[in-house]
């Protein structure tokens, strides 16, 4: 199907960092757009002002264009649906609350907060469901309660108010999701909820409902918190008459372990950042980690979060955007939580640093080698890539995986000195690096060569020189193929590290 009217949108409050599992939302959403030749638009749902957080927007902004994921609309861009934030909208919404009072599908209440809970604590001391609604309602202070003149005095009179709608008794409400398939909700589980206050804001339900109906928003895809949400949604679509778009609600990211929803707090705690871009928070100064300042491409940051709840129907898991766009639909997006595997979001960060060329990688790695002040050959920094690239999950990892061809070990691990490190070690490094001189090209296989050649002459084990060799070079007994390691540092680097090693390991004795 490609469908020429599909529009989705994102509407994120910005009320902090965008969690990813919000990124999960916008990618289905970027990727259902694209797929079926749609638009994607992003609005952002601020009218709750007590939960406005500076930086959040910007930060939502900049986190998705980190993702590659490109909108149609935006405030930014513009478009014919506009404004697209929803405090510059205030107007409208008024006008469509004021037609659902009309037509008597909601109405004013004037109930103080001490009544409000002294209502809930009654209805609960009774067993009841302790919710504004049509067993209630009547014993509250509203325009369905109280005679016009009383209610025409309390609005003349500026008083506080809100308007709730209403919500009716009993009713099957049906909510048709493309995940979930058919949801009946009784419409007596549902609260009157407050769609309008006097401040002449309205709430989340209300300006949601009327903002997709008027950017003509075909699917709604969001997260499954919104699910009871959706009853009231339909409902509100049919008092005003409009058609409702087709729903679809996507499941949650879980918890490594399963155990519940993966929260803002779990990422630092368990060591994995679950924003996608470092979040300083503005009043405590408190700092959460990003996948980007974590090293993590944006490439495989995004093909990890498109499998968390998606699955292609066959065995590829690398896929590029556009290979995502081409295989994704909502039919096969899961209902059950998906656990996020931090393991996993190295792995595909692994991939996509080992597909790198060479000569890509060591761009990235100069970059970071200059951040310590190290300058360094494209051509020599390249060769380093290609033998250590399969060792690393990260560009910082290459660092840790050849830090020693930029510097000289500053000690040497005195186990192995202890093991290896005999009488007669001195005289034959110092006889390899004479060996060596003999060496024309200096490769991998001839050095290798050499060294075999000397130890069968002098009838001595690998185990005695390898060890030793690669403590000189690298101050341990870690790092890739010694033989390389050699060809690399090059014969002059190869002398000037074993005499120094000579010199210090003797001089410890
Ligand atoms: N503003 C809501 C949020 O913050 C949007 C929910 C929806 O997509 O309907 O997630």
């Amino acid at each position: 199907m490609k469908n020429e009217n599909v529009r989705v949108r994102f509407a994120p409050s910005p009320t902090g960092p965008l969690h990813i599992g919000g990124v999960r939302t916008v990618l289905y959403n970027y990727l259902f757009a694209k797929k079926n030749n749609g638009k994607l638009i992003l609005r952002i749902e601020d009218t709750d002002q007590n939960r406005f957080v500076e930086g959040a927007e910007k930060y939502i902004v900049d986190s998705l264009e980190w993702c590659g994921i490109k909108f149609d609309e935006s405030i930014d861009l513009g478009g014919e649906f506009g404004p697209y934030k929803q405090s510059e909208r205030k107007e409208i919404y008024e006008k469509f609350v004021k037609q659902l009072i009309d037509n008597d599908k909601a109405y004013y209440a004037f109930d103080t907060s001490d009544e409000l809970e002294e209502m809930r604590n009654r209805l609960k001391s009774e067993k009841k469901n302790p919710q504004y609604d049509a067993v209630s309602r009547l014993n509250m202070k509203n325009s369905l309660s109280l005679s016009t003149e009383e209610v025409k005095k309390r609005l003349d009179s500026g008083e506080t108010y809100v308007i709730r709608i209403k919500i009716p008794e009993n009713e099957n409400i049906e909510v048709n999701d493309m995940i979930r398939g058919k949801v009946v909700v009784n419409s007596s589980k549902l609260d009157d909820k407050v769609l309008f206050k006097s401040d002449g804001m309205p709430t989340y339900h209300l300006a949601n409902i009327v903002d997709d109906h008027l950017m003509e928003i075909s699917h709604v895809i969001r997260g499954e918190e919104w699910l009871p949400s959706a009853p009231l949604h339909v409902l509100l679509y049919r008092y005003f008459g409009w058609k409702s778009p087709e729903f679809a609600h996507l499941p949650l990211l879980l918890k490594p372990d399963g155990n519940g929803k993966l929260s803002k707090r779990d990422g630092d705690r368990l060591g994995f950042p679950v924003f996608p871009l470092q979040w300083v928070d503005p009043k405590t100064k408190e700092i959460s980690s990003g996948y980007r300042e974590a090293g993590y491409f944006p490439e495989a940051f995004i093909n990890m979060l498109a499998l968390l709840g998606w699955n292609p129907g066959t065995e590829q898991e690398l896929f590029t955007m556009d290979e995502l766009i081409e295989a994704f639909s909502i039919d096969r997006v899961g209902k059950s939580g998906s656990k996020f595997d931090p393991e996993k979001a190295k792995w595909f960060n692994h991939q996509y640093l080992i597909a790198k060329s060479d000569d890509e990688l060591a761009k990235l790695y100069m970059q970071l080698l200059e951040d310590k002040g190290i300058t360094s050959e494209l051509n020599f920094v390249k060769r380093i890539c290609k033998l250590i690239k399969e060792r690393a999950n990260f560009v910082e990892d290459l660092w840790n995986q050849s830090f020693f061809f930029f510097q000289l070990p500053e000690s040497y691990d005195a186990k192995i000195v202890k093991k290896k490190w005999k009488e007669n070690t001195p005289q034959i490094l110092i006889e390899l690096i004479d060996r060596f001189e003999n060496i024309n090209e200096f490769v991998a296989e001839n050095i290798e060569k050499v060294i075999k050649d000397y130890l069968s002459e002098k009838n001595l084990g690998m185990g005695q020189v390898m060890n030793v060799i690669r403590l000189s070079l690298v101050g341990s007994n870690k790092g890739p193929d010694l033989f390389t390691i050699i060809e690399l540092m090059g014969k002059e680097e190869f002398g000037k590290r074993i005499k120094l090693a000579i010199k210090c390991i003797e001089n410890e004795k």
